[in-house]
C-alpha cells in the first residue's frame, strides 16, 4: 500500500458527458470545413469549366462542324484571353476556307459555262450544215464560226492550264535571255493587222541600252500580247496606243498607254479576278473570257515582276505599267 501511495501518478478524471460533447463539436467543425472545401472546389471547378473547358469544347465542336463541311459556323468570342485568341484565329481560318471554297465553286461554274457556250454554238452550226440546205455563203460563214469557236475554246483551255500550273507553282520558269526590244517589235508587227482593222496606230519607243531579261519567251509573249490585245479591243476606231520601255531598278519598265474606253475607279480593283469583265453585257460584242489579266498577273508574280493598271475613268484611256527584273 505504501508503494501505491508513493507512485508518481496523477489521476485526472473528466466527466464522460462533457468529453462527448467536445468530440461531437470537433466533428461538427471538421465536417463544416470539409463541406466548405467541397463547395469551394465545386465553385472553382465550375469556374474553370466555364472559362477554360467550355470554350475548348466549343472549339472542338466547331472543328467537327468544319470537318463536316459547314464553313459558315463561327465561334462567339466573349473573353479576352488566350482561348479568345485561338478562337479568333479559328474564325479567321474558317473565313478563309469559306471564301476559297466559294471562289473555287464560282471558278468551276464559270469554266463550265465558258466551255458550254462555244460548244452549243458549234453544235448548232454543225447540225445546220448537216441537215439543212444552205446557200454556199451561209455554209462558208458557219464553217468560219465553227473555226473561231474552236480557236476560242483552245485559247481558253490553254489559259486555264497555264493558270492552274502557276497556281500549283508547277510552271517552269524560263531561263532564256530575252531581248525585250526585239520581242516588242515582233509583237507589234504581229498585231498590226488587228490594229489596222480598227485604224489604231501603235507606236513603240525604247531606250537602246536595255538589258536582256531572264525569262521564258512564251511567258513574256503571253504577258505583252494580252495587254496589247486589251488595248486594241477596248479602244475605239482611230485610236492610239503608245508603248514605251526604259531601264528601271535593275530591270525594265514598260508602259502601254491607250486612249480608249478607260476603266472606272470602282472596277479597277477587280481586274485581276478570274472571269471578271467590266461590262458583261457589252462584252458580248467584244470577245473575251476575263482570264487575260489574271494570267498575266500570275506569270509576273512568279518572276518577281509587277503590274499596275491606271485609268482616269470612262473614255479617259488606260495606262498599264509593268516592271520586270533583269535577273531573278
Ligand atoms: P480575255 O483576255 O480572257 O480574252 P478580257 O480581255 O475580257 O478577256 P482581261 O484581259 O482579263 O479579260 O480584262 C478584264 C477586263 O478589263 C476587260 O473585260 C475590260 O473590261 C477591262 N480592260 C482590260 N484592259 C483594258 C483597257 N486597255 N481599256 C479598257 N478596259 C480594259
Ligand atoms: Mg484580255
Amino acid at each position: 500500500r505504501d508503494n501505491e501511495r508513493n507512485s508518481p501518478f496523477i489521476i485526472v478524471s473528466v466527466p464522460y458527458e462533457n468529453l462527448n460533447t467536445i468530440i461531437l463539436q470537433r466533428w461538427g467543425t471538421l465536417w463544416l470545413i470539409v463541406l466548405l472545401i467541397a463547395l469551394l472546389t465545386l465553385i472553382a471547378s465550375s469556374w474553370v469549366a466555364q472559362t477554360i473547358i467550355r470554350p475548348v469544347y466549343t472549339l472542338r465542336d466547331t472543328a467537327v462542324r468544319l470537318a463536316q463541311g459547314d464553313f459558315s459556323h463561327r465561334i462567339k468570342v466573349t473573353s479576352n484571353d488566350e482561348i479568345a485568341e485561338v478562337a479568333h484565329a479559328f474564325n479567321e481560318m474558317a473565313q478563309q476556307v469559306e471564301s476559297m471554297l466559294e471562289e473555287q465553286k464560282a471558278f468551276a461554274s464559270n469554266t463550265s459555262h465558258e466551255l458550254r457556250t462555244p460548244l452549243t454554238s458549234i453544235r448548232l452550226r454543225s447540225e445546220a450544215l448537216r441537215y439543212e440546205t444552205l446557200d454556199p455563203e451561209t455554209e462558208q460563214s458557219y464553217i468560219e464560226d465553227i473555226d473561231n469557236e474552236v480557236i476560242r475554246m483552245t485559247t481558253l483551255i490553254e489559259d486555264l492550264t497555264l493558270l492552274s500550273r502557276f497556281d500549283a507553282k508547277r510552271a517552269e520558269l524560263g531561263q532564256s535571255e530575252i531581248d525585250i526590244v526585239r520581242l516588242a517589235h515582233s509583237l507589234t508587227q504581229r498585231l498590226e493587222a488587228q490594229a489596222s482593222a480598227k485604224s489604231i496606230r501603235i507606236t513603240f519607243t525604247a531606250d537602246e541600252t536595255l538589258d536582256p531579261i531572264i525569262s521564258s519567251m512564251n511567258h513574256i509573249q503571253i504577258v505583252f500580247r494580252n495587254i496589247l490585245d486589251n488595248a486594241i479591243k477596248y479602244t475605239g476606231n482611230d485610236g492610239q496606243i503608245d508603248w514605251q520601255m526604259r531601264p528601271h531598278e535593275k530591270g525594265i519598265l514598260s508602259t502601254i498607254r491607250d486612249n480608249g474606253e478607260g476603266i472606272e475607279a470602282e472596277n479597277l480593283q477587280h481586274l485581276f479576278e478570274r472571269f471578271y469583265r467590266v461590262d458583261q453585257s457589252r462584252s458580248r460584242t467584244i470577245q473575251g473570257t476575263g482570264l487575260g489579266l489574271p494570267l498575266v498577273k500570275s506569270i509576273l508574280d512568279a518572276y518577281g515582276a509587277w503590274i499596275k493598271i491606271e485609268s482616269e475613268g470612262k473614255n479617259k484611256g488606260t495606262v498599264v505599267t509593268i516592271y520586270i527584273p533583269s535577273r531573278k
